[in-house]
């Protein structure tokens, strides 16, 4: 098979150096940024979003400089958790603080009330819309899908300004094959954190995908079990939430169990911060997960 690279006379569209153009253009644009962090597990509705987005806060806590990347373009939740829902996409401010416009063409990220960059598709599409990728024939959408979501990932990566970041963090789709296409597409310098529930259906789904990562040269940071028992408000303990509650095989670092808190949902639908739960085992789970996170992307590859 011919990769873009093998192309010889193209019929004038020079797609090669298209390519190459977004590619300089991407790497030039997450220059700044120290780690790339991708979030995945393979399987949906297991916390991805909101362990993103909360790992995120504990870390901003720390003073680390942050920012998300909502992948999940066809169901976006960052936004909507993220408090950026209606967010005006507006080009950055100087840095000469004269309030003029920079000379940067790029765009400037909405930011949550305690400072992370957010970039979710649901700032962009209400949540009565559907996002529809345009096929060149009509019924075809599944022969382009992944071409039109990988096409757009470069559009955002490169009209962003990302700056100076401690962590990037890409809030991933369902799908192992989908996380497996995220690190080709992301390359070697992304790692990749991912998020389990305590059932066998899950853990089954997201060995699949520590599978099919561990053939890749990106590194698998470890994995946190979410919803790792219920915490009941009224008597302050943690119960048990699947009967599969305990320690999972799935062959690399286990960062921590966050148990599940009824408040923490209804502040990721409100969208408002969870920092007034400070001291509460939900954010000490957090904090937690967060200092071995830090830990882990410290240290030395192995
Ligand atoms: P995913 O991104 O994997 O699809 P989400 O992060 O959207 O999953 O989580 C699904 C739902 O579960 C959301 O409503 C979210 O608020 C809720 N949720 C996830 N983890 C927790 C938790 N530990 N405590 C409370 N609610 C949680």
């Amino acid at each position: 098979m011919k990769r873009y690279h093998d192309i010889v006379g193209d019929g004038g569209s020079n797609v090669l150096e298209q390519v190459v153009e977004q590619r300089a253009r991407i790497t030039e644009g997450l220059a700044g940024v120290r780690h790339l962090v991708a979030v995945g597990s393979g399987k949906g509705g297991v916390g991805k979003s909101t362990l993103t987005l909360h790992l995120a806060g504990a870390l901003r806590g720390r003073g680390l400089r942050m920012a998300i990347l909502d992948a999940d373009f066809n169901g976006p939740s960052q936004a909507r958790m993220a408090g950026v829902e209606r967010a005006v996409f507006v080009p950055p401010r100087s840095t000469d603080g004269s309030g003029a416009a920079g000379r940067s063409d790029k765009v400037a990220l909405p930011r949550t009330s305690n400072g992370i960059g957010v970039f979710s598709m649901g700032s962009l599409v209400p949540e009565s819309d559907a996002l529809e990728f345009e096929s060149a024939a009509q019924g075809e959408s599944h022969t382009w899908r992944a071409t039109r979501e990988f096409s757009l990932l470069t559009q955002i990566l490169g009209s962003f300004e990302w700056g100076a970041l401690d962590l990037l963090m890409f809030d991933l789709p369902p799908g192992a094959e989908r996380t497996v296409q995220y690190a080709d597409f992301l390359g070697a310098r992304a790692s990749f954190l991912l998020v389990t529930i305590p059932s066998e259906v899950a853990r089954g789904v997201v060995a699949r995908s520590v599978a099919a990562l561990s053939k890749r040269p990106n590194r698998l940071l470890g994995y946190v079990e979410n919803m790792s028992g219920y915490y009941c408000r009224d008597c302050n303990a943690i119960k048990p939430l699947f009967e599969s509650d305990g320690p999972s095989s799935l062959g690399i670092p286990c960062l921590g169990t966050v148990p599940f808190d009824p408040e923490l949902a209804r502040h990721c639908d409100l969208g408002t911060p969870f920092t007034a739960q400070r001291g509460t085992p939900v954010s000490l789970a957090l904090d937690g997960v967060a200092e071995r996170l830090l830990d882990v992307l410290e240290k030395e590859r192995p």
